[in-house]
């Protein structure tokens, strides 16, 4: 059982979990295409009383193919649609580097998702980390929270490379995600 002081909130990746991922990065609103049912599966956790914070590595900043206007855009769309469709995202936290950069906030280094553990108060234990990459697992495992798999974006490659952190669930998708999970915490 949560602590009575532990906020709920799901930590969610962003491309390939909430919106279709791409090798030549997503570089602009109308590449930003969500995943069927994701959206829906973000408003099933805000009616459920849950907060959503993305936690996602947007190295093209880094590499200059696309700038900090085209995020904002990118993520002032994301909103939207998640707001028409009844959710809320309500914290996005980003990493612009390069792995070169030997930053703290790239995953799998577990620094974004300490910044959000600070922001928000957070039972780690009870507060599920979703991603269709191992460094999203990785990260999430580093800090103590439940990590999940889910099967879009890279996730089917993820699954096939094995190497999981222990106790990893694994969905279909974001939607199969929101269902499995808040049927679990009304048990
Ligand atoms: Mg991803
Ligand atoms: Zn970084």
């Amino acid at each position: 059982m949560p602590t009575s002081s532990a906020r709920k909130i799901v930590i969610l990746d962003r491309d390939g979990v909430i919106n279709l991922d791409s090798d030549a990065y997503i570089k602009s609103p109308d590449e930003w295409v969500a995943i069927p049912g994701s959206l829906e599966a973000i408003a099933r956790l805000t009616q459920a009383g849950y907060r959503v914070a993305v936690a996602s590595n947007q190295s093209g900043i880094g590499r200059g193919l696309f700038d900090m206007a085209a995020l904002n855009a990118m993520h002032a769309k994301m909103h939207r649609l998640a707001a028409s469709a009844g959710g809320r995202i309500d914290a996005v936290f980003f990493c612009p580097h390069t792995a070169e950069d030997h930053c703290d906030c790239r995953k799998p280094q577990p620094g974004m998702l300490r910044m959000i553990a600070e922001r928000f108060e957070i039972d780690p234990e009870n507060t599920p980390v979703v991603g269709d990459s191992l460094r999203d697992l990785q990260a999430g495992a580093a800090l103590g929270f439940r990590t999940h798999l889910v099967l879009t974006g890279k996730g089917e490659k993820t699954l096939a490379a094995g190497g999981l952190p222990e106790g990893t669930l694994v969905h279909d998708d974001l939607r199969a995600f929101a269902l499995d999970f808040l049927a679990r915490e009304a048990d």
